[in-house]
């Protein structure tokens, strides 16, 4: 397994690849590696002939700095990870300084309004950090695929309109949300929760499977106000968001169409660590 931790040293072997034809297949993470980022690192290597795993845990997409300075990083455990998967894959994995050219800061990104919701409302300027990070491995590592998980969904979004608007030549591609056994999101950030809020978890998934099955009988506005309800009355987790929106659009749903498909969309604190997840609802 071969590690690079500078745009110096990886370029010529990009180059090499390329000059070879071979397909690149990026799967960007920022470590902390569980069977989520796998499977994403398994349908690469299936799709393509080279797959590169970015590991960098990205500092500007980041808008509290007790959660960056939290984030885990057991690099040695990742490569071993890596290594039993494949020793073939390479790693690539960047200081903010090398990555960004000495100066950590994010571009301003439009994204036709996929960036503003959720995700962007909660967490500032997030979306400017995640196209600044995702355009600079696209521009040095030059992948022919690069794969992103459907647990970040809107971050999926958001990437498919920055090549697009770009006009960067990669393909991208969304894998299904991998879960605990007890329908837990698998997360990087579930290792920092705590014994009782481990356990109390599972509930987000299990709202969003109720949530699921009340759309297709009841109004949105009817479903979120029970969400709602059910998170005030929980002990331990913390609301703090529950949309339904368009697929596509990620426009806050208005009235049920039939001709368009929604999904419901969650934070959720438990103590200090912060979940995600989502679920298809038509
Ligand atoms: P992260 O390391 O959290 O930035 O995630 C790296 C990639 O793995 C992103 O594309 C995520 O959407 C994806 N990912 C994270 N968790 C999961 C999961 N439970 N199932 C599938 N993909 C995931």
């Amino acid at each position: 397994m071969k590690i690079y931790t500078t745009k110096k040293e990886i370029a010529p072997i990009i180059e090499g690849l390329r000059k070879k034809q071979l397909t690149i297949g990026l799967v960007p993470t920022m470590g902390a590696l569980h069977q989520g980022h796998i499977s994403l690192v398994k349908t690469a290597l299936e799709e393509t002939d080279q797959v590169i795993a970015s590991i960098f845990v990205n500092p500007t997409q980041f808008n509290n700095q007790d959660d960056l300075d939290k984030y885990p990083r057991p690099f040695e455990q990742d490569i071993q990870m890596l290594k039993r998967i494949s020793e073939n894959i390479i790693v690539y994995a960047p200081t903010p300084e090398d990555i960004y050219d000495g100066t950590v800061k994010s571009e301003n990104y439009e994204f036709d309004g996929l960036e503003n919701p959720m995700e962007g409302k909660f967490r500032k300027g997030h979306f400017d950090g995640v196209g600044s990070i995702v355009r600079r491995l696209f521009e040095t590592l030059k992948p022919s695929v690069a794969y992103f998980g459907e647990k970040d969904y809107q971050q999926l979004l958001v990437i498919k309109k920055l090549v697009e608007k770009l006009r960067i030549p990669v393909e991208i591609k969304g894998c299904p949300i991998l879960r605990e056994s007890d329908g837990l999101a698998m997360s990087s950030r579930n290792g920092r929760l705590s014994k009782i809020d481990r356990d109390a978890a599972p509930f987000i998934f299990k709202t969003l499977n109720t949530a699921k099955k009340m759309f297709g009988i009841k109004s949105a506005t009817k479903v979120m106000e029970w969400v709602t309800k059910q998170f005030a009355a929980h002990p331990l987790l913390k609301l703090e968001y529950f949309q339904i929106a368009d697929s596509a659009t990620l426009e806050p749903i208005n009235r049920k169409s039939k001709t368009k498909t929604y999904r419901a969309f969650i934070a959720v604190y438990a103590g200090d660590v912060r979940l995600i997840d989502n679920i298809a609802l038509n």
